[in-house]
């Protein structure tokens, strides 16, 4: 997942899914053959779109064979999003009945469940609304769940309620919609173009489903189809613009698949939508939610959230940590990685773009620059290791005696830092690379990896025992000898202080889906100075509404040195209102720059890194 806020991605959000595309066919029939018995349960749903009504999905489950009691529970988190969802507000009116249309008693057995009594029926249809009852927040286009007019999107795990103890059977979906609306899914389609199929729940609700009136552009990646539907709520896409789009996600496709070697699916969607958002992968496709202004002017824009999510794809998806899969969706799960699912999609990130010819070196260069600043300039990064920030996503902040540092930017350098170490023990011979690809063919099936596969696989891959690495930098918090790595590839870091207007407020997202984001006091800030606290409920500052952690950063971004801040926050439940005057504080920045004297190996080992070179299989 991508929060798009740099500043603000202090906690955040990942994913993964069991990856069913990796199971192998274990016989001739099970190519063609669904593996379940014909009395076993079976859920099939069908949702709707009322014609002038945007209020709801209305949602419909057909249950042939159901137990009795039959339990349907809502997730209360999604893959990907590492907080609690409170779903069950989201669903009104549920009501069951026999096939036949005889009313059947109902149970709301607890926030997110409900038991029907389906009294021996052989099928029971049971039937429900799902929405934000914010009709205003309901409405705004995002990446991950809204209807409007001419468009919506279908969040699997907020809208589709499952069978207790039958999340393995495959399901069939049909999509009642108003006249001219189209279906853009990861779903598998077919012959009826309104119903598609999924092998089991946990695949359905990893398909998000675009529906409504929207772009759509076909091309083929590495020899696979692949397809980008964008949402412009009706609005268009220059031609030129729509040239650069398609080739800007053709190439970070086929570059993605070429460090891999293979997709790893038939087919993939990427799914943009004009409005706020960020980005949530899936397994063979991405929502991602971008300026509409970015989308139809100049895609290149959103080129970092499209590499970041797709390059999901491997890594989370299927390289998973071990804790993420099969999933419990009615409780919080923990791992020690997440550095490593999103903050190395983070490195990832940056090298796709470049070898992909879309960012130049020196773009790489900066980027890992400002990245080595943010973190020098982090008082936290002293304070809470790599794993300790993956472990407490869940937590309130408090649990770091309220230190926030994001282990995306743990992980962004922490990757970059093996990836300097491995080619610098090997002369270029083995890289990171090396090490992804043997968790992909290790760790990508019935089980994820643990912290001890994933020393084993840079040890296996790449040959360097970093048991001292992981101490002080993964599990610790020693300060990082940058020089003592850059220096393999031909760089080394300059830092600089520089004099800039403090009115920092650091973002936190939401403890629920849908509910405040937090403040961040930064340590040594004016707003800390003046009363704010980690964990202030965000509610306005300087007369702006907060919705997330971007409006945060776009309001601060103008406020001078000597300028008013006023910020409304909610705190333990009383308002509170903090008021200060922006400070000036030393901005920590970072710069890569060459060494003097470049060796052929230092020239080897960077040309490496961004062209590929090196390593491979
Ligand atoms: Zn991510």
């Amino acid at each position: 997942m991508k929060a798009l806020f740099a500043s603000c991605s202090l906690l955040a959000l990942v994913c993964a899914a069991p990856a069913g595309a990796q199971t192998p066919l274990s016989g001739y029939a099970d190519a063609f053959i669904q593996q379940y018995r014909r009395p076993d349960p079976k859920v099939d749903y069908t949702i709707t779109v009322r014609d002038g009504d945007r209020a709801a999905y209305f949602v419909e489950l057909r249950i042939a064979n159901p137990p009795n009691p039959a339990r349907l529970v809502i997730p209360n988190w999604a893959p990907g999003a590492y907080r609690l969802m409170d779903s069950g507000k989201n669903i009104a009116g549920v009501t069951a009945s026999t096939a036949a249309g005889d009313a059947l008693p109902v149970t709301n057995d607890s926030e997110i469940s409900w038991t029907v009594d389906t009294k021996g029926a052989v099928g029971i249809v049971v039937r429900y609304s799902a929405a934000v009852r914010d009709s205003v927040q309901w409405r705004r286009p995002n990446n991950r769940w809204f209807l409007r007019a001419t468009s919506g999107i279908i969040d699997g795990p907020r809208t589709y309620m499952y069978l207790d103890g039958w999340k393995l059977a495959p399901a069939y979906v049909t999509f009642r919609l108003p006249a001219g609306w189209r279906i853009g899914t990861g779903l598998v389609p077919t012959t009826d173009s309104s119903t598609y199929w999924a092998p089991s729940y946990d695949v359905l609700i990893d398909s998000p489903v675009l529906v409504g009136r929207f772009l759509s552009y076909r091309f083929t990646a590495a020899g696979v189809p692949h397809r980008a539907v964008v949402d412009l709520g009706g609005g268009g896409q220059t031609t030129r613009a729509a040239r650069v789009f398609v080739d800007m996600l053709r190439r970070i496709s086929e570059t993605a698949i070429g460090i891999f070697g293979n997709a790893p699916y038939k087919d993939y969607t990427y799914i943009f939508v004009g409005g706020r958002g960020g980005g949530l992968e899936h397994l063979n496709s991405t929502t991602i939610g971008v300026s509409a202004d970015v989308l139809a002017q100049r895609p290149a824009g959103a080129e970092a959230v499209s590499a970041h999510e797709f390059f999901h794809t491997w890594n989370v998806k299927r390289i998973r940590p071990v804790e993420l899969g099969p999933f419990d969706y009615e409780r919080p799960v923990r791992t020690l990685n997440l550095w490593v699912s999103e903050g190395v999609t983070e490195y990832y990130t940056e090298v796709v773009l470049v070898r992909s010819g879309l960012n130049t070196p020196g773009d790489f260069a900066r980027h890992l620059g400002d990245a080595i600043g943010n973190h020098r300039g982090s008082a936290a990064r002293l304070v809470v290791s790599p794993e300790r920030s993956s472990w407490t996503v869940w937590d309130s902040p408090e649990v770091n005696d309220s230190y926030t540092i994001s282990y995306y930017l743990q992980g962004e350098l922490l990757g970059f830092l093996l990836d300097l170490a491995i080619r610098d023990s090997t002369g270029n011979a083995k890289s990171l690379d090396d090490v992804m690809r043997h968790l992909f063919d290790h760790f990508a099936g019935e089980r994820g990896f643990t912290s001890e596969d994933l020393r084993g696989a840079i040890r296996a891959a790449a040959g360097p025992d970093l048991q001292d690495f992981w101490r002080r930098y993964v599990s610790g918090t020693t300060e990082i000898p940058w020089d003592d790595y850059l220096k393999a590839a031909g760089w080394s870091v300059r830092f600089s202080e520089e004099p800039a207007p403090d009115a920092r407020i650091g973002t936190i997202t939401p403890t629920v889906q849908g509910g405040r984001w937090r403040a961040a006091a930064v340590p040594g800030s004016a707003a800390q100075a003046a009363g704010l606290v980690t964990g202030d409920e965000l509610v306005r500052v300087n007369g702006r509404d907060i919705l997330d952690g971007g409006d945060v950063t776009a309001v601060l971004r103008g406020v001078p040195s000597g300028g008013p801040v006023t910020v409304h926050v909610i705190r333990a439940g009383q308002p509170v209102t903090i008021r200060f005057t922006a400070g000036t504080y030393r901005r920590v920045r970072a710069v890569l720059t060459d060494l003097p004297d470049q060796t052929d190996r230092m020239r080897r080992i960077r040309a490496g890194i961004l062209t590929g070179g090196g390593g491979g299989r």
